[in-house]
């Protein structure tokens, strides 16, 4: 039977084919991002004793109220937000469905999208696949920051969002006060919606505050906000996560929602209202996370790679102009067959393939790992 594909241009996600890789050449695993080390055993109870209780059956569409209610508990905590657990908040399976669903809910055939690349690797697909098109201004090598004069000059009658990403992935770096000035700047009196993607909110580093668009209230009214529990609680198998967006753009978005998945996983729902009463779970997550960023640092000093700055997230990237010339996807591969090391190459997350010979790490790992994993980096 033929298709004819919606993602003609498209293969199989670097994640997977770089993960693949390195269980094909036993290599340590620094290129998809997730935790090597276990997650809370609390909250793993928490789940079975949810599941032994017997709340097995569908959730409400919009997610278990209880857990709504100690998200809308905790974004007024934390970022001074008003949101009524009943119409501005719905789980939904992962950061990405979150993300995917709230593009599906505005975009029209020939709408415009403004992305920043490197991007997340799902963003572009999720917008074609819609009929839309993505139109993409390179963040600003080598700090990554957003120029926003080229955002000012890539908006258009057709532009419907712009997709924002802090702390970013694969970048480490963060949105700041004067990015939040400018983009006030750029949507005010205009019909643009922000998809923002605040997946790492707790991985950021060295003191700098999450300039959540929860923050801005004339922001927050035409923004959804897209979070993932996998982050937030190193269990990304769950793909359980958020979006909050006002009232009448979550009627929209649960449109989308109710046909597609309806609800999410009920225990660990259930388990995760529990948890989040303990502010401590999220509250120590940066401090936990900036310390394996300076460990990886430092041992990757004994290296001939150049780190970059990475002030969140838990991804660091690195250079290599002192080791080869070569294509960072060569690179990847090579340092992953041969060296028993797996990256992800950073070009990957361009349209164009734009190469800057970086290569993406990721830092939340075993302190064991991460020494095991230089040692063999101190080789190449
Ligand atoms: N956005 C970014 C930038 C991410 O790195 C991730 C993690 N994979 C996600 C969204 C999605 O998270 P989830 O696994 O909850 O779908
Ligand atoms: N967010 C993770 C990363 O960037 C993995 C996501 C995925 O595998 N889809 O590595």
């Amino acid at each position: 039977m033929y298709i004819n594909s919606k993602l003609p241009n498209v293969g199989t996600t670097i994640f997977t084919v770089m993960s693949r890789l390195a269980t094909e050449h036993q290599a340590i695993n620094l290129g998809q991002g997730f935790p090597d080390y276990p997650m809370s055993r609390e909250l793993t109870g928490l789940v079975a004793k949810a599941m032994n209780e017997d709340y097995n059956q569908y959730s409400p569409m919009p997610g278990w109220m209880p857990l709504r209610e100690a998200i809308a508990e905790k974004s007024a905590l934390l970022y001074g937000a008003s949101l009524n657990p009943d119409t501005d908040i719905t789980i939904t399976p992962g950061g990405t469905y979150a993300i995917y669903t709230a593009l599906t809910t505005i975009l029209q055939q020939g709408d415009e999208v403004i992305v920043f690349e490197p991007a997340y690797d799902s963003y572009i697909p999720n917008i074609e696949v819609n009929g839309a098109k993505a139109v993409t201004i390179s963040l600003v090598y080598p700090d990554y920051h957003i120029d926003w004069e080229a955002v000012k000059a890539a908006v258009t009658p057709r532009t419907k969002a712009i997709i924002l990403n802090s702390p970013h992935n694969p970048t480490g770096s963060v949105i700041r006060e004067r990015d939040i000035e400018s983009l006030r700047k750029l949507v005010a009196d205009s019909g643009l919606f922000i998809i923002s993607d605040e997946v790492y909110e707790h991985l950021i580093f060295d003191g700098i505050p999450h300039l959540s668009m929860l923050r801005y209230p004339d922001l927050l009214e035409r923004s959804f906000v897209c979070f993932s529990f996998g982050k937030t609680y190193h269990c990304t198998g769950w793909k359980l996560g958020y979006c909050i967006a006002p009232a009448a753009m979550t009627t929209e978005f649960r449109k989308v929602h109710q046909f597609n998945c309806f609800s999410c996983f009920t225990p660990a729902q259930v388990a995760l209202a529990e948890f989040l009463k303990n502010k401590e779970a999220y509250l120590s997550l940066s401090a936990e996370m900036q310390e394996r960023r300076d460990y990886f640092k430092q041992l990757m000093q004994e290296t001939r790679f150049s780190m970059q700055e990475s002030y969140g997230s838990y991804f660091i990237c690195g250079t290599y102009e002192r080791i080869s010339d070569e294509p960072d996807k060569d690179l990847a591969i090579r340092l992953t067959k041969e060296f028993g090391v797996a990256t992800i190459p950073v070009s990957v997350f361009y349209r164009s393939g734009k190469d800057d010979h970086v290569l993406r790490f990721c830092f939340s790992k075993k302190k064991e790992t991460l020494e095991a994993a230089v040692e063999k980096l101190i080789r190449i």
